[in-house]
């Protein structure tokens, strides 16, 4: 409550130079006159998460300027406006996983579907992702690769083949769906945790995104060297553990 009686006593000049976005948060909601819950004060609040690397890490498959602009700014931006968005929202303090999949097709729900799906499938993106990675999935998961695909390498042809034709902005995923991998696309930030609002609903284990953000500044209208490129990044291994969670 402290906080509150400082914004009350000291006016809004004097805070602009020190707020944090969540201080701000609250100062908007008192300009515009609306009254703050109990409860908005004590909902935990989405961060950001930190790189396991540095932005010049995934070079020269992803460049540092981007890889600082798709993390800082687009992921970050994400994740305030999900924040926001979940501001009084019935789903507000949920894991991201269980707001993901109680969504609607509603215009109530827009912000939190794009958002919340843009923090997840950030987060997940720069999780399977590394330095010194690449290669091909090793135990239970290559067994599944051969299961659903045939081979290593007709995974990696289909899975481009979606991440290349999906039109605009999007994703392509490698997914758990009825106990099989499967290959599926989505536009914007929806992801097949969605239920009910995406085509192929299940578990994704793997998501490359495909929208300009992800790779103009190196490869411009070359999405296709970029989906090449991505296959030297992946961590099978982070791969091959969200696999036997979802198995498991
Ligand atoms: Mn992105």
């Amino acid at each position: 409550m402290k906080k509150r009686e400082f914004i009350k006593t000291s006016g809004m000049l004097a805070l602009g130079a020190v707020l944090s976005p969540t201080l701000l948060g609250s100062c908007n909601s008192l300009t515009s006159g609306k009254a703050e819950t109990e409860e908005e004060d004590t909902v935990s609040k989405f961060e950001l998460p930190k790189l396991e690397y540095g932005f010049d890490a995934l070079q020269p498959h992803i460049d540092a300027q981007t890889m600082e602009i798709h993390h800082g700014k687009h992921h970050g931006g994400y994740v305030g406006k999900l924040n926001a968005a979940l501001e009084g929202h019935a789903l507000a303090g949920k894991p991201i996983e269980e707001i993901l999949s109680n969504l609607k097709d509603t215009e109530k729900d827009i912000a939190v579907r794009n958002n919340g799906g843009g923090h997840y499938n950030h987060s997940l993106f720069w999780r399977t992702i590394g330095p010194n990675a690449g290669g091909e999935p090793k135990g239970a998961l290559a067994e599944a690769v051969k299961g659903s695909f045939d081979s290593f390498e007709n995974f990696k042809t289909e899975f481009s083949t979606a991440a290349t034709t999906l039109f605009g902005s999007g994703w392509a995923w490698l997914v758990v769906a009825n106990g099989k991998l499967i290959i599926s696309q989505t536009p914007n930030q929806d992801n097949p945790r969605m239920k009910g609002l995406v085509e192929q609903e299940g578990m994704p284990i793997l998501g490359l995104d495909v929208w300009e953000h992800a790779y103009y500044l190196n490869y411009q209208n070359r999405r296709k060297d970029y989906i090449a490129a991505f296959f030297n990044l992946i961590r099978w291994d982070v791969v091959g553990a969200e696999f036997d969670k979802v198995k498991g």
